[in-house]
């Protein structure tokens, strides 16, 4: 379980997250919204260590996270999957696949590439393909892929739908809320696409201006009219 206490952070004079708390249970997708600008990115990069929070804490199943750094983050079991599928291009899916491992406990063994060419079987199709080759739903798959190697309890997730068709994005969520209840992963996903995110989330955040706005269940905050139409867009 991850639990965020009362969380702050910002760049100078600009306060992006401010005084943030909830928690995110094993084997449940919590969804992240809130519209451009609400803290969203810089909350997934201040609980992986890549920004510094000014207050507050973060927790992963009994160990504080804040104030570890963000190379140690693997090893504690935490995969942060960073928005935009930074492959690679030059190396094959496999060799992609390979680095997710760097910095994690124990060696790479072929379990570890069986059991992700289980989950997307198009990338054990490509697996000698340099990625270049792949189209923007497989890269999604690959960065996904590449996180696990490293074997995380805790994924994050930020904006995986950006730029994919529909039925795509519908794919990938499916997988991934599959994963989530069958390795019992604790999953946090940012999404603007509210809509699609809390069709497979069983929890959502909303977050607006740095705070917290609302915390329910996915089926509650969808069937929330007001609170659909003045943070979430749909
Ligand atoms: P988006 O979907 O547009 O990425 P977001 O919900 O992820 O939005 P953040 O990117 O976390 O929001 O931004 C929160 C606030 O912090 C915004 O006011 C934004 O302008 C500001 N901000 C983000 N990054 C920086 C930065 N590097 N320097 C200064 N201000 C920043």
């Amino acid at each position: 379980m991850l639990t965020v206490t009362d969380l702050a952070a910002g760049y100078g004079p600009v306060r992006a997250l401010d005084g943030v708390s909830f928690t995110a249970e094993r084997g449940r997708v919590t969804a992240v919204l809130g519209a451009n600008g609400a803290g969203k990115t810089t909350l997934l990069r201040t609980i992986s260590g890549l920004h510094r929070a000014e207050r507050g804490s973060v927790d992963l199943d009994g160990q504080r996270l804040d104030r570890v750094a963000a190379e140690r983050m693997p090893a504690l079991g935490l995969a942060h999957v960073p928005e935009g599928r930074g492959v690679i291009t030059e190396l094959t899916v496999e060799e992609n696949l390979r680095l997710g491992a760097l910095g994690r406990a124990g060696k790479v063994d072929g379990s570890d590439l069986e059991r992700v060419y289980g989950l997307f079987p198009v990338l054990a199709d490509r697996r000698a393909a340099t990625a270049h080759v792949l189209s923007g739903g497989e890269r999604q798959m690959l960065v996904v892929g590449r996180a696990l190697m490293a074997r995380p309890t805790t994924l994050l997730l930020d904006e995986p739908s950006l730029g994919l068709a529909p039925r795509i994005v519908a794919q990938i969520f499916e997988l991934l809320r599959g994963l989530v209840e069958s390795e019992s992963l604790t999953v946090l996903l940012v999404e603007q696409n509210a809509r699609s995110a809390l069709s497979i989330a069983h929890r959502g955040v909303v977050l607006n201006l740095g705070r917290v706005v609302a915390d329910d269940d996915a089926d509650a905050l969808a069937a929330d009219d007001q609170l659909r139409h003045a943070y979430l867009g749909f």
